[in-house]
């Protein structure tokens, strides 16, 4: 294969796709590289669930999104806003103010007219009602800020993207794996590319790496993450592994942002090591905010209600990592069952069920039952009761004098049948990666963009860095991929 085109793209993923549209948009011939098969294709974003934070002021904003929200569904729910400023704070807030003030600035401010502009290439975007929100009296009310998902989940948005670039031209080449940079003069032009074991060059005026983080790879994940992190399963694709992290810091690009960090959930203990397709996000155990978390030791060791679900999950499974035999178990009464999300009711979990508290510590794989007995009875003593019990809100419902409080949603476990969820850790993404400038142009070393280089997506450095907020993955692909498209059409032209 050796072929020419003005924008070679590094990966399938969402944001890849985005980065292929924006450059044909500008006139330039695209090539997509994608190292996976097609039915592997579309990297983590096609795990998803299509969920998509950005900024809007009210439904006029949720309109031009989807234009497709009927009267009934207008009428019956309660969509709030989300600012600007309430997704700057997030990011502050959750990064305990490391992110990167002028990546963050365009994340947020080209949130909205990125989602319109995803729009215009054929996606179509609906409510998150099944997760985001919860009905009160009668009207669904939305909560955490986020509040739109893909059509079709990951899948959709993947086929929707794939179909928006083969329509418009974009070639895709699958099992077509980058394995390092051409560079002339200092300027990069090409790609050296694996295809059924034989290796060939691809040549672009401009590149487009867009391969995700290293979060598959784990050698990587010990090295950079920490000791145990290869004990972790991975969320999503196998494909991650930091190949186009390594190719530009091979060419000299300027490493940068939260090495050691990475977004990391409460996941299906015995789910297999790398995702699968099948099941999707579906291994994750996201609700318990309503419920407690013990580990082996009977202890809980997290506050489970610190926060809406979206600004604590992602830090979480690094709590999971961190307990002894890497494992907890998440409990509920039978009050809130009605609040778990659909992901409860799969059939690859590992769940045990029981009509008392006794029984149910006796069920715990791996627990000292005596000590999660008292652990119960203890975290029941110190609910406060007199504060009445609301989802939609940070309700302050919380525990008194325990050593670990829990500051929301806390309930007496109380009400048989009682429910328990074994989980680990499961890695989605990591934060560490490469600096890139306001053209998503790559860094290096000395400081100067990197010509013909550009970066987008999980590898892009300096954005998140301890935590996220849920939703900003899909988000921060889009806009950084439609930023780097566009920058590497019109560098390709000159
Ligand atoms: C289970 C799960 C659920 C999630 N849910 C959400 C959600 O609802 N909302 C949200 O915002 N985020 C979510 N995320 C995070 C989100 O998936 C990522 O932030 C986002 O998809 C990253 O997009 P990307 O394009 O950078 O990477 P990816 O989508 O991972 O794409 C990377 C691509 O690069 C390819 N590739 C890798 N190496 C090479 C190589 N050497 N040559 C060629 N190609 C290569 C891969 O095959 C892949 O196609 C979730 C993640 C997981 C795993």
């Amino acid at each position: 294969m050796h072929r020419n085109y003005d924008v070679v793209v590094i990966g399938a993923g969402n944001a890849a796709l985005c980065a292929a549209l924006a450059a044909q948009e500008k006139g330039a011939s695209v090539a997509v590289l994608e190292c996976a098969p097609q039915e592997e294709s579309g990297g983590n974003s096609r795990f998803t669930a299509g969920a998509i934070r950005f900024a809007y002021r009210g439904i006029e904003d949720l309109l031009q999104v989807m234009p497709d929200l009927s009267e009934e569904e207008i009428k019956n729910t309660d969509f709030g806003v989300y600012t600007e400023e309430n997704f700057f704070d997030d990011m502050f807030r959750v990064t305990r103010f490391r992110t990167d003030p002028n990546l963050t600035e365009m994340l947020v401010k080209r949130s909205f007219e990125t989602m319109v502009w995803m729009r215009s290439k054929g996606l179509r975007f609906v409510p998150i009602y099944g997760r985001q929100a919860f009905k009160i009296d009668g009207k669904f009310k939305f909560w955490g800020g986020l509040t739109v998902e893909a059509w079709g989940g990951g899948e959709g948005l993947v086929e929707a993207l794939t179909e928006s670039c083969k329509t418009r031209g974009i070639e895709i080449f699958y099992e077509t794996r980058a394995t390092g940079l051409i560079q002339q003069d200092g300027a990069v032009t090409g790609v050296i590319v694996k295809h059924r074991g034989k290796t060939s060059e691809i040549g672009g005026r401009a590149v487009v790496i867009a391969s995700g983080g290293f979060e598959s790879n784990a050698e990587w994940r010990t090295r950079y993450l920490g000791p145990g992190w290869e004990l972790a399963k991975v969320r999503g694709t196998r494909f991650n592994t930091g190949d186009g992290i390594r190719m530009a810091l091979e060419i000299g690009a300027s490493p940068y942002g939260n090495w050691s960090g990475c977004h990391a959930v409460g996941w299906e203990r015995n789910a297999p090591e790398f995702g699968d397709l099948a099941v999707g996000d579906g291994f994750q155990k996201h609700s318990y905010p309503f419920g407690i978390i013990v580990n082996g030791a009977g202890k809980r060791f997290v506050d489970e209600g610190a926060d809406f679900r979206n600004y604590t999950y992602a830090k979480y499974g690094r709590e999971i990592l961190n307990q002894p035999g890497q494992f907890a178990w998440q409990i509920f009464d039978a009050k809130v069952t009605h609040l778990l999300r659909d992901e409860y009711r799969i059939r690859q979990v590992t769940k045990v069920s029981a009509n008392t508290l006794e029984e149910l510590a006796g069920k715990l794989e791996d627990v000292d039952a005596e000590a999660v007995l008292a652990t119960l009875k203890e975290y029941n003593a110190a609910v406060q009761t007199g504060v009445p019990f609301n989802p939609t809100v940070k309700d302050g419902r919380g525990t008194k004098g325990l050593a670990v409080p829990k500051s929301n949603w806390a309930n007496v476990l109380d009400t048989p049948p009682f429910e328990a969820y074994a989980i680990t850790c499961g890695i989605t993404f990591t934060f560490g990666g490469l600096r890139v400038d306001a053209n998503a142009q790559v860094i290096d070393s000395d400081m100067r963009p990197i010509p013909g280089l550009y970066a987008a997506g999980e590898m892009v450095g300096g954005i998140f860095y301890f935590n996220y907020p849920g939703g900003t993955g899909l988000m921060s692909g889009a806009v950084f991929g439609r930023t780097a498209g566009g920058a590497a059409a019109a560098a390709g032209k000159t």
